[in-house]
């Protein structure tokens, strides 16, 4: 059972940790000659993973935190297919793309804001390069349903896609108003059909609550239509409002945002409503079916956590390709230029469009896999931990142990010599739970704004 004064009361701002160290300590000392030495060293029978940028979308939405490019203009988008294939053509000569490719993603802006054939043409280029595809390869797409039509889900289905994200956040007429971003029910009813049709394996839907307007009872509805579409998994973020960080959400009144009360009142329900209604609760702020695959990923503890967020696939180089994506080996992080004019440079001086990234230390990555184990399956195996590092983990983390004494008193967490346990009231505090373990968490202070609240 969720304690939720508990959570209220423990709960502070923190890094999401889709990374570690988290994309704030990404810097240009990591440069782009010792990155092309790690793409070099890495090894012929680690598998790869594929995140592909495509950062189109026609007009903004008000709450959106991801890399955007707003256009309407058809040849910007022809231009950047054009960059892209030259950007594998590139990466082709530092690292062997005949090895095995386990996950492919691609996220944005919206890849369906790209007609049907243009994503065919993206497709056939990324096969073309990397001919080399595991028969269960994780192949995924973030999809706005206002922009989808079937050729694109045939285009996708027939690309080898197995799996779809719709962003839906809210259907409330009023809070789609003030977001800016107007989907009807039934748009988004016709995109699951259609990925029924096509036979993915996987429909995740994403909603946000914390958005202008919303109640509880409003949020309500949005839960009981989203039911009705039935989806394998979903996310329930909660909006991270951070207008110092993104122009857009300036543009969002403050006073119409839901108070702290409300937030949680939707918060309770919504868990409560998924539990029973057949979903199991997958940490933070994910939901999924007992028989998705995420779900039985984590009752055997190996789910992971990537960029993306969470996913059952461990283990592989990740390639981050087009403007600002992120990839990540076994001892950096590199991502992309974020301005379509230094990336497109890069690119035409025949180099790949790398900006900046971070080197990991040892430290770093001992870090790294307490985190990321934390944040995935709730729970760390520590004798694993001190044989794949040589460490005394109780001596080694001392002070991170010592600041998690208060969680373990609130037995929200349970420690022990062999393992870290995390209760269901602690999923919630998860990143509050990791945070002793972040090196990095003095240097910016806790509370300030780098980070947006976890509640
Ligand atoms: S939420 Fe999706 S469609 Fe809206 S601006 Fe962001 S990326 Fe584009």
């Amino acid at each position: 059972m969720i304690d939720f004064e508990k959570f209220v009361k423990y709960s502070r701002p923190g890094p999401r940790y889709t990374s570690y160290p988290t994309a704030v300590e990404f810097s240009e000392d990591f440069t782009y000659d010792r990155y092309l030495e790690k793409l070099h060293a890495q090894k012929s029978s680690t598998p790869l993973s594929l995140y592909f940028h495509l950062p189109f979308c026609r007009s903004a939405c008000y709450f959106c935190g991801c890399n955007v490019v707003f256009t309407s203009k058809e040849d910007k988008k022809v231009r950047y297919i054009d960059y892209l294939k030259k950007e594998l053509s590139i990466l082709q000569k530092h690292i062997d793309t005949k090895r095995e490719v386990i996950q492919l993603h691609f996220g944005g802006g919206t890849p369906t804001f790209f007609d049907a054939n243009q994503l065919q043409e993206i497709i056939a280029a990324i096969k073309e390069v990397f001919p080399n595809w595991s028969d269960e390869a994780e192949v995924s797409c973030e999809i706005d349903p206002r922009f989808l039509s079937e050729e694109h889900m045939k285009v996708l289905s027939e690309g080898g896609f197995n799996r779809v994200s719709f962003g839906v956040q809210d259907f409330d007429p009023r809070v789609q108003q003030a977001v800016h971003r107007i989907q009807t029910f039934e748009e988004t009813k016709r995109a699951v059909e259609l990925a029924r049709k096509y036979g993915m394996q996987s429909v995740n839907i994403d909603l946000i609550y914390g958005l202008p307007f919303q109640t509880l009872e409003s949020f309500q509805k949005t839960l009981e239509l989203t039911l009705q579409l039935d989806p394998d998994r979903l996310a329930v973020f909660n909006y991270a409002h951070v207008p110092w960080l993104k122009k857009t959400m300036r543009k969002i009144d403050e006073t119409t945002l839901p108070s702290p009360d409300v937030k949680l009142a939707i918060l309770k329900y919504t868990i409560d409503f998924f539990t029973s209604n057949g979903y199991k609760m997958i940490g933070m702020d994910h939901f999924a079916k007992p028989e998705d695959e995420l779900f039985k990923a984590i009752e055997k503890g190996e789910l992971h956590r990537n960029f993306q967020g969470y996913t059952t696939k461990g283990g592989a180089d990740l390639i981050g390709i087009g403007l600002t994506s992120i990839g990540e080996g076994e001892d950096y992080y590199a991502q992309n230029f974020k301005e379509m004019s230094a990336y497109e440079e890069a690119i035409d001086n025949g180099k790949l469009p790398y900006h900046r990234g971070v080197e990991l230390g040892q430290d770093d990555k001992i870090r790294k896999a307490v985190i990321m184990e934390l944040m995935a399956n709730f729970k760390l195996d520590i004798p694993r931990i001190e044989k794949q590092f040589g460490i005394d983990f109780k001596e080694y983390f001392a002070d991170a142990l010592k600041a998690l004494k208060e969680f373990e008193e609130q037995e929200l967490v349970k420690v022990s010599d062999k393992a870290i346990e995390v209760n269901e009231t602690g999923t919630l505090l998860i990143r509050n739970i990791v945070m002793p373990f972040d090196a990095y968490m003095k240097k910016h202070g806790e509370g300030k704004k780098v980070f947006s609240k976890t509640v």
